[in-house]
Order: C-alpha cells, then structure tokens, then sequence
C-alpha cells in the first residue's frame, strides 16, 4: 500500500492519496482545487493512475479538485449517498466498500458537521473528515449541521472501532498530522462527555465566525468544483 498525507497552507486541508503497490491504482480523498497540479506531479513520480476521487462532504473553506481531476484523469468522482452534488458519479451507501485493486475502503455515514458526511476506513486508516478532529469535532452550525447527529456519529460509529485505528482528518490548525481512536477518547476536549445534551452545549456555543468564502465554495463544491 502506498500512502501519502499533502497538506494545504491556506485552508489547513490534508489531503490523502491512497495507491495498491501491485496494480498501481490510486485514489485521492479531499483534493484542493489550487493543488491539482501537484498531485498529478506526485502520481507521475509515484506511476500511478488516479482511478478515484472522494469528498468526504461538501467543503466550505476550500473548493474540491474532483471534477478537476476527474477531466485530467478520467477518474470517478465518489460521495456519500447524502450529497446535494448531483454530477457525482458514485454514491456510496452506508457501510458500502470501494475497490482499488486488492484495497477495500468501507464507507461509513457519519452525519453532524454536514447532513452529507462521510468517513472511510481502510484497514485501521480512518478518513474521518471533519466528523473528528485531532482534539476537536467538525463544527455543526451549517450546511445541515446537527449536534446529536454529530454525537451520534462520534460516539456510536467512529469511537467503536478499535482504539489503535489511526485517524486522519480533513483538517488541523496545530500542525497535527495522525492521532488514534485511543488518543482521542483520552484526551480530546470534546470528547469528556457525559452525555448527549453536553455535547449539544458545547457545540451550541464555540460561538465560531462563519468560514470567509463559504457560499461561494458552497456554489461551487455542489457542481464538484467546475
Ligand atoms: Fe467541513
């Protein structure tokens, strides 16, 4: 298996490019849209082909490079069955798994940041999105945001797997590139909870300012970014 973590300055993204080091088939999760040029570097040098491109949700602080990518490439886009963005080739279903050669990555809804959110494990690598961040959650105060679905997501899929699964997220502000589903229970802030409605205060009042450029990013990661 071939793995790589590409970070983006601007909106403190990670991408992640997953590759089968048999057929040399690759899938991104999350591309930036100002960055497809060194992905394409990266899976040249790599000799890979890119087959599929995921958006774990719509993003509202970057725009995707799926569709991008998918005119460069011919790679299929992937969502989420829950996506508003209807040009997405394949929508995956709770609990589906997507090939890549000899690879399977499962598909786990995971609403609460967005009505649209999605996680992927392969193996013990855990794409969650912004459903769970390095000590913190995906804030729940748009696009469909909802704090006992976020709750429920956490507490009653992601944090059930195994405590040595690595986590990777879409995001982080502090330069923290992996932590495990162990770490996270322990020691993430959010996560100190006795119940459900603690968790909605919490999220009631990060009294957060609404990201820049949302609703143009918004308009644009619905048509995947053409
Ligand atoms: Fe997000």
């Amino acid at each position: 298996m071939i793995f790589k973590q590409v970070f983006d300055q601007k909106s403190s993204t990670y991408t992640y490019l997953i590759a089968s080091s048999e057929g040399r088939e690759a899938l991104i999760i999350d591309p930036v849209l100002e960055n497809v040029d060194s992905y394409i570097k990266l899976l040249s040098e790599l000799n890979l082909k890119l087959v599929k491109v995921i958006d774990t949700h719509i993003h509202a602080d970057h725009v995707t490079a799926a569709a991008k990518l998918k005119d460069i490439t011919q790679c299929s886009t992937i969502m989420g069955e829950h996506t508003p963005a209807e040009t997405v080739e394949i929508k995956v279903k709770d609990d589906e798994y997507i090939n890549l050669d000899n690879l399977k990555i499962r598909a786990m809804y995971t609403p609460g940041h967005t009505s649209d959110s999605y996680s992927f494990l392969m193996d013990n690598y855990l794409f969650s999105g912004d459903t769970l961040l390095i000590n913190g959650t995906g804030r729940t105060d748009f696009q469909n945001g909802n704090a006992k679905d976020a709750y429920n997501s956490i507490f009653n899929k992601l944090l059930k797997l195994p405590e040595d699964t690595l986590l990777y997220p879409a995001h982080d502000y502090k330069g923290e590139k992996v932590s495990t589903i162990g770490k996270e229970k322990k020691f993430n802030p959010r996560l100190q909870v006795s119940s459900v409605d603690e968790y909605i205060d919490i999220m009631s009042n990060l009294n957060l300012k609404k990201p820049v450029e949302i609703d143009t990013n918004v308009s644009k990661n619905i048509k995947l970014g053409a």
